[in-house]
């Protein structure tokens, strides 16, 4: 190809593409029947760069196609079923959100000029999910990001703060989408991100500290411009493919964003609520029928506000809806039946030293008792399978047994001896 001379360009040589002489270009790059000035060839770059996003995004629209004429909400439902217990509600909800939140996608993909002058305009199904710690909020954004061979990004609520403060900034969650789609953006602008703890950023008016409230509105209405959708300036952060550029743009327009939080409090704003509802003639029947050991699932964006998030963040995760607690069937369940089981693992993993692994019905239901006693919901279970486990799996892949049976004694002794009991 080129010689090691291209840049002492003849005076007499033509740019083969914009026909510009030597002299009037800052470098000639020979080949070997044709010339290219230095403009030229960087424009050559540009071009290629645009044609390989393009290709890039129409691939991500095609494979979110063709994922999407596969599912219905209810197949969405179903294939939620199979990974998360109970939480019916939250399921259904959800699988309408998300195949509204993909169906638009297709739409503005195949009608792009149909953005602005649509006359309905489509609104984004962002999520909120209310319920206690360990009752599946993760699990579910992390099913869809599943199901829908899309990026998948946690961030913490609690570890975003305004620009300028210590800690990450609110442009930090789109360098983790980033860095899950292997910096591919059109493959991150399809993504899901899950918010976890954001009722940590609530506004909280009665703080008595005089300290600015770094971690409070500033860092709700820093959300609010991510979640309504913006060009975001991404800093790479390690980015490998990027390492000269400083920033990469990101359009947040079809990233769906679920937010989960306990929301620890909000019951009794709850029942304010419901309280001064039913005063009035014909109501006293549905104050009878209020469940108040479970208040939870009659939250409304209100409540919400009530507990300090500002309404302006409410009205961009417009489904909102809840996890029960897990009670004692459900963590029973959650051990042996989902697709990747906690008990199943074990088994596999066992298997693999060639090792028949059992347990006894009582064990499972003395792992289900600790679970509850911790008040972990089903994130408990896990730590008191690894105190059960622990010494198993460092023995036995180097003796030579064939099966392993956990007895309720065995069980105990390990949870007593872990100190966890
Ligand atoms: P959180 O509600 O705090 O986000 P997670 O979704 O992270 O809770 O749940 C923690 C772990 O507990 C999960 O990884 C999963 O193993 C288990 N788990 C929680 N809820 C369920 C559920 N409803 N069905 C099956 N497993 C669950």
């Amino acid at each position: 190809m080129a010689d090691n001379n291209h840049n002492k360009g003849k005076a007499h040589e033509h740019c083969s593409f914009c026909g510009a002489p030597a002299t009037q270009v800052g470098m000639i790059i020979h080949g070997q029947e044709a010339n290219i000035c230095d403009n030229c060839a960087e424009r050559a770059w540009e071009i290629v760069q645009q044609e390989m996003e393009s290709r890039s995004r129409n691939e991500a629209a095609s494979t979110i196609g063709e994922a999407m004429a596969l599912y219905t909400p209810q197949s969405i439902k179903e294939f939620l079923d199979q990974y998360v217990i109970g939480q019916d509600r939250a399921k259904r909800y959800i699988a309408v959100a998300v195949y509204n939140h993909y169906k638009r996608l297709m739409h503005s993909l195949a009608n792009p000029a149909d953005h602005e002058d649509d006359d309905i305009e489509l609104d984004k199904s962002n999520i909120l999910l209310v319920g206690e710690t360990g009752t599946g909020k993760t699990l579910i954004a992390r099913t869809i990001a599943k199901l829908l061979n899309v990026p998948f990004a946690i961030v913490d609520a609690t570890a975003l703060t305004e620009a300028g403060y210590v800690g990450e900034d609110v442009e930090s969650i789109l360098s983790r989408l980033l860095q899950a789609a292997d910096y591919d953006v059109a493959a991150a602008e399809r993504g899901i991100v899950f918010i976890d703890e954001i009722d940590k950023i609530a506004r909280k008016s009665d703080n008595p500290s005089i300290t600015r409230d770094v971690s409070g509105e500033g860092v709700q209405q820093a959300l609010l411009k991510i979640l309504e959708g913006t060009v975001v300036n991404v800093p790479p952060q390690g980015g490998r493919k990027h390492p000269d550029q400083k920033y990469i743009q990101v359009n947040t327009r079809n990233i769906l964003f679920v937010a989960g939080g306990a929301f620890d409090g909000v019951q009794k704003k709850i029942a304010q609520r419901l309280n001064t509802r039913v005063v009035g003639y014909g109501q006293q029947q549905k104050v009878a029928e209020v469940d108040r050991d479970n208040l939870l699932q009659y939250i409304t964006p209100k409540d919400l506000r009530s507990f300090g998030l500002i309404p302006e963040l409410i009205g961009r995760l417009p489904v909102l809806t809840y996890l029960e607690p897990l009670g004692r069937d459900a963590l029973r369940r959650i051990l042996t039946e989902p697709k990747n089981a906690i008990i199943k693992q074990y088994v596999r993993l066992f298997e693999l030293d060639g090792v028949k692994l059992t347990f006894d019905d009582d064990v499972l239901d003395y792992i289900v008792n600790k679970a509850i006693e911790y008040k972990l919901g089903a994130r408990g279970l896990r730590s008191i399978c690894e105190a059960i486990m622990m010494d198993a799996m460092f023995e036995v892949p180097a003796g030579k047994r064939k099966t392993f049976r956990v007895k309720l004694d065995y069980a105990r002794q390990r949870v007593e001896a872990m100190h966890v009991a």
